[in-house]
C-alpha cells in the first residue's frame, strides 16, 4: 500500500472533523484532523485507532440524518436530496473503514506491529474514561474547557496520545522501571502545581473551590468526619478493582515523594522491623486517623480541629519520609506508616493481580534489594510471594535474568498479563493526569 491509499480514511476523517468544527466543537475537530495527519506515520497502533474512529463516524453520520430528516419532513421540506448526500458520506466513512481493514494496508503500517495493541488500548481507554468523565460531571473538569471554551476534546486526545507514548517505554520490565518513578514523579508535581497556582488564586486551577487536605490518610478519614464527601474513597476503589495496590505504586500524589527520597540511597536497608510495621504500624496509624475523626464528630468539634489533625498526621509522615527513608532507601512512609497503603495492600487483593515466584528460581537473591516495599526476602522467595507490603511496583521484575518473577494474573501468561497490567496502570496514570486536582 503506498500513501496515496490512505486518501479515502483522511478524507472521511477530515469530513467528521469539519462536521465537529461546524457544531463548534474545535477540540473534537482538531483531534480528528489531527488523527489524519499521524497515520502518515506508518504506527501500527493507529490503524485500529483510525478504524474505531470511522465506525464512530458512522454513527454519526447516521444520527445527523436521522435528526435533520425528521426536521425537514416536520417542516415539510424537501429531504430526498440531503438525505441522498449524507447517504454518500457514510458510503465513505465505510469504504475508508474498509481500505484501512485491508490486507494492503497492513502493509502501510508496518511499525511497532508488536506492540500496535496495548499502545491502541492505552490511547482508546485513556480517551474514553476521559470523555465518559467529561460528559457525566456537571462542570468542566479539563484545565483545556476551563481556559479555552470548547477546545476539551484536545486535551482528551493529548492525553491518549501521551498515555499511549509512556506505553510504549514500559514495554520491558527495565523501561517499566526506569519510566514508572518519573510519570508518577510528573503527576505529582502537576498536582501540587495545580493546588499552589489555585491557592495563589487562580481558582480554575482547583477542582471545585472546596478544599481538603492532600493527605492520604484523609481519604479513609475524611468521609468518617464529615459523614459524607466520597468521590475519593469511590476512586480509590475503583483503582484498587483494577490494579490491586499499585495506587501505591503508580498513581498517589504523596507516594511519589517517598519513591523519590528512597532513592536518594542506591541501596536500600531493609530492616528486620520492617515486615511487622507494615501491618501493626500501619494498623496503628489506621485506627488513629478514623478513631480521631469519629471522635471529632461525636464530640461535634469543627472542621477546623479535623484539618489541623489532618495536618500534623501529615506531616510527620514528611518527616518520616525525610528521615527514615532517605536514610534507608525504603518507602519507610508507605510500607510502615500510611493507613491508606495498608487497606491497599489488603483490599487490593480483590483484583487477582499478583507478583509470583516461579518454580525455577534459584534463589540467587537478586530481586530482593530492588524491592524498597520490604516485600521480599529469602523467606518470601522460598515462599513464591512477596509479602503483603507488595504494590505490584515492577521494579523487582527486570532484576531476574531467569525470567522467575513477574505479574501474574489467572488465565494469562506472564507475559500477558505484564502487559494487560502496564495498559490498565498507564492508562489511569494518563486520566489521573487530566482530572486529579483538589
Ligand atoms: S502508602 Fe499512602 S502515601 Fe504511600 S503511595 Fe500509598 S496512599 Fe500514597
Ligand atoms: S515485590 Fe516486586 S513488585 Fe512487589 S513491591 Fe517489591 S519490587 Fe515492587
Amino acid at each position: 500500500m503506498n500513501r496515496y491509499r490512505l486518501i479515502l480514511p483522511v478524507l472521511a476523517l477530515s469530513l467528521l472533523a469539519a462536521h465537529w468544527l461546524r457544531l463548534g466543537n474545535f477540540g473534537l475537530a482538531a483531534s480528528l484532523a489531527g488523527l489524519a495527519g499521524l497515520l502518515f506515520t506508518r504506527q501500527a497502533w493507529l490503524r485500529p485507532v483510525a478504524v474505531a474512529a470511522l465506525l464512530w463516524g458512522g454513527y454519526v453520520w447516521a444520527e445527523a440524518v436521522v435528526d435533520i430528516v425528521s426536521i425537514r419532513l416536520v417542516l415539510d421540506q424537501p429531504w430526498l436530496r440531503l438525505a441522498g448526500i449524507m447517504s454518500g458520506v457514510i458510503l465513505l466513512d465505510g469504504l475508508a473503514m474498509a481500505s484501512l481493514l485491508g490486507e494492503r494496508s497492513e502493509g502501510w503500517f508496518d511499525r511497532d506491529r508488536e506492540w500496535a495493541w496495548p499502545r491502541a488500548a492505552m490511547f482508546s481507554l485513556t480517551i474514553a474514561c476521559l470523555a465518559f468523565a467529561r460528559n457525566k460531571v456537571g462542570f468542566p473538569i479539563l484545565l483545556a474547557d476551563r481556559y479555552l471554551p470548547g477546545w476539551g476534546w484536545s486535551e482528551i486526545f493529548l492525553l491518549g496520545f501521551y498515555a499511549q507514548w509512556v506505553g510504549s517505554h514500559m514495554r520491558t520490565p527495565l523501561g517499566h522501571r526506569r519510566f514508572r518513578p518519573r510519570i508518577w514523579g510528573l503527576f505529582s508535581a502537576l498536582f501540587f502545581l495545580q493546588l499552589a497556582l489555585g491557592l495563589l488564586g487562580m481558582d480554575r486551577m482547583l477542582m471545585t473551590g472546596t478544599l481538603h487536605l492532600p493527605v492520604p490518610a484523609m481519604i479513609a478519614a475524611g468521609p468518617v468526619f464529615r459523614g459524607g464527601g466520597f468521590f475519593m474513597l469511590v476512586l480509590f476503589g475503583v483503582t484498587l478493582v483494577l490494579v490491586g495496590p499499585a495506587w501505591c505504586s503508580h498513581l498517589c500524589y504523596i507516594g511519589a515523594w517517598d519513591d523519590a527520597l528512597s532513592r536518594l540511597k542506591a541501596r536500600p536497608v531493609a530492616v528486620r522491623a520492617s515486615r511487622r510495621l507494615s501491618l501493626w504500624g500501619r494498623g496503628t496509624t489506621l485506627l488513629l486517623t478514623v478513631g480521631a475523626a469519629w471522635g471529632l464528630r461525636v464530640l461535634g468539634l469543627p472542621g477546623v480541629s479535623a484539618v489541623l489533625f489532618g495536618a500534623a498526621f501529615g506531616l510527620v509522615g514528611v518527616g518520616v519520609m525525610l528521615y527514615f527513608s532517605r536514610k534507608r532507601g525504603m518507602m519507610v512512609h508507605c510500607a510502615e506508616f500510611c493507613p491508606i497503603g495498608l487497606v491497599g495492600n489488603i483490599l487490593g487483593r480483590v483484583s487477582p493481580w499478583r507478583i509470583r515466584i516461579g518454580a525455577d528460581c534459584i534463589q540467587c537473591g537478586a530481586c530482593v534489594p530492588r524491592c524498597r516495599y520490604g516485600a521480599l526476602d529469602g523467606e518470601r522467595l522460598a515462599l513464591g510471594r512477596p509479602a503483603l507490603s507488595c504494590t505490584l511496583c515492577g521494579d523487582c521484575v527486570s532484576a531476574c535474568s531467569d525470567n522467575q518473577i513477574g505479574y501474574a494474573f489467572p488465565g494469562l501468561s506472564k507475559r500477558t498479563a505484564r502487559t494487560a497490567f502496564i495498559v490498565l496502570a498507564v492508562s489511569l496514570h494518563a486520566v489521573f493526569l487530566g482530572v486529579a486536582r483538589i
